[in-house]
């Protein structure tokens, strides 16, 4: 930003001048050093511009680095700092794309991972809240989680926990063992979705699992295997510092307690 001085009062006009510089210079330093702190603690680069081929079936536009800074700073930053650093280079994520009008196989989405190139598109075009970001980068982590289990595509011992009456994509009716409608969509998205709520508000999840045995025990499955994916790294702690990152009113973020951490 260019600035001139005009005033008679040089010395005052220095002043703000050098006010307006720190304050500028304080504010870039603090977005900026949110996606360096992400490629320094996790390996991810966050991006704004599109690779130069997009991979089959998905089309976005560029979003802006307003964007990326805003929610690097105020998303990505804190909810990736849940999990242990290398953690998730090692289940595969290496670029979050930030972008807009992100459309897979012709359906709007709000997000997709795709473990083979390690990157996950990310639609920020909506004003949303920064909740609802959040959980959905929990959830498409948790897509890489599945995959590094084994467990993404081919499933019976998770399918088994359903009520007999259930078949995944028919119309559901608030059968036992969901805590979204979008888990009764498809089997990776029901444990990608009670994975991102356990993170999110695992309070509200555990007061329905006191009247719902099968929502108990997906809890239980999806705490062994994220443990189990992490090499042990994301059990108890992980579970217990998630529970104290609380949201504000305004959709920000903040821990409850710091304590033995
Ligand atoms: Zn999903």
């Amino acid at each position: 930003m260019k600035l001139e001085l005009t005033g008679v009062d040089s010395r005052l006009s220095a002043v703000v001048l050098s006010a307006l510089v720190l304050h500028s210079a304080s504010t870039g330093s603090a977005e900026e050093s949110s996606i360096e702190l992400i490629r320094k603690h996790h390996g991810i680069d966050v991006r704004c511009t599109l690779p130069d081929i997009l991979p089959d079936g998905i089309s976005a536009k560029e979003s802006t680095d307003i964007l990326a800074l805003r929610y690097s700073r105020n998303v990505f930053h804190p909810e990736l700092g849940l999990y242990p650093p290398g953690l998730l280079k090692r289940l595969g994520l290496k670029t979050i794309y930030v972008v807009n009008d992100l459309v897979v196989d012709g359906t709007d989405a709000a997000a997709i991972v795709l473990p083979e190139e390690g990157s996950l598109y990310i639609e920020t075009v909506f004003p949303w809240r920064n909740v609802y970001l959040a959980s959905t980068l929990h959830h498409e982590i948790y897509h890489l989680i599945d995959r590094k289990d084994g467990h993404l595509n081919d499933d019976k011992k998770w399918c088994a926990l359903n009520p007999k009456s259930f078949t995944y994509g028919e119309e559901f009716d608030g059968q036992d063992g969901f805590f979204t409608e979008y888990s009764a969509f498809d089997m990776a998205e029901d444990k990608a979705e009670l994975f991102s709520s356990l993170v999110m508000f695992e309070n509200l999840v555990w007061q329905k699992c006191k009247t719902d045995v099968v929502l108990a025990k997906k809890v239980a499955l999806i705490k062994q295997r994220t443990a189990k994916a992490s090499s042990g790294r994301c059990s108890e702690a992980f579970w217990e510092r998630a529970s104290w990152r609380k949201w504000n009113n305004q959709g920000q973020s903040f821990f409850e307690r710091e304590e033995n951490y």
